[in-house]
């Protein structure tokens, strides 16, 4: 049975000690979901597939290396539920465990040898003030102590506050996206294999505007991991 968002989040002030997908108690030797809820995740293994439908989403438009999400996003879903632990309640722990799973996974596929940088998509500065952290920042964290690669959050930054969208052709969103990012020393990115990071993939558009900055730093390849896979 899955217990409704707002009562995990009210057992979990209350017992904090619970599974953050389920809601059920944690025993020892477990930490943030229970064995159970680790066992039933909704792993895509894509990370073992040079073409999958990840990769396909960038096609035509941006040059990635490889790329893969570690889990399948279902509205309702337990995904969810640990995303909005992540997101909305602060609680990075989550973001950590299941990057440090993914990294796992990650370690494990020639597409993804070598990485010589973990990037993280930078949030807007506005959001990183209201949330106090980037989600994608804390996944990067868990993947790179699994992978053995360091983080970097020094070369790529968000350049600007992305106004309103909404009355925007779609061209004018796309250079409103592209525009929204920029690199800083790019020469120290120079013959690097970038893994970038976000949390989850919806259009593609945020990950394809920072891999095009990333790729203009000269012979650099970029592949791309999300957490989540949101099917359309
Ligand atoms: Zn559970």
């Amino acid at each position: 049975m899955q217990i409704p968002l707002w009562l995990t989040d009210v057992l979990n002030l209350f017992f904090p000690n619970v599974c953050l997908a389920c809601g059920n108690a944690l025993v020892r030797q477990e930490e943030v979901i229970c064995l159970s809820c680790q066992f039933k995740l909704p792993k895509t293994g894509f990370h073992l597939h040079e073409e999958n439908i990840i990769a396909a989403t960038f096609w035509g438009r941006v040059e990635i290396s490889s790329a893969t999400s570690f889990l399948f996003f279902n509205k309702g879903g337990n995904v969810q539920q640990l995303m909005h632990a992540l997101k909305y309640k602060g609680r990075k722990e989550v973001g950590i465990y299941l990057g440090k799973l993914f990294g796992m996974e990650l370690s494990t596929s020639p597409l993804f040898q070598p990485i010589n940088l973990i990037i993280p998509v930078p949030l807007h500065p506005k959001k990183y003030h209201q949330r106090g952290f980037n989600q994608s920042q804390v996944i990067s964290k868990g993947i790179g102590s699994a992978m053995h690669i360091p983080v970097d959050t020094g070369h790529l930054v968000r350049l600007v506050h992305t106004s309103s969208q909404t009355r925007k052709s779609r061209y004018d969103r796309w250079e409103n996206v592209r525009s929204a990012f920029g690199l800083i020393n790019p020469e120290e990115l120079e013959g690097k294999h970038i893994l970038l990071i976000d949390d989850v993939l919806t259009t593609g558009a945020t990950l394809e505007a920072c891999a095009s900055v990333l790729l203009e730093a000269e012979n650099t390849k970029v592949s791309v991991a999300t957490l989540g896979y949101a099917q359309a």
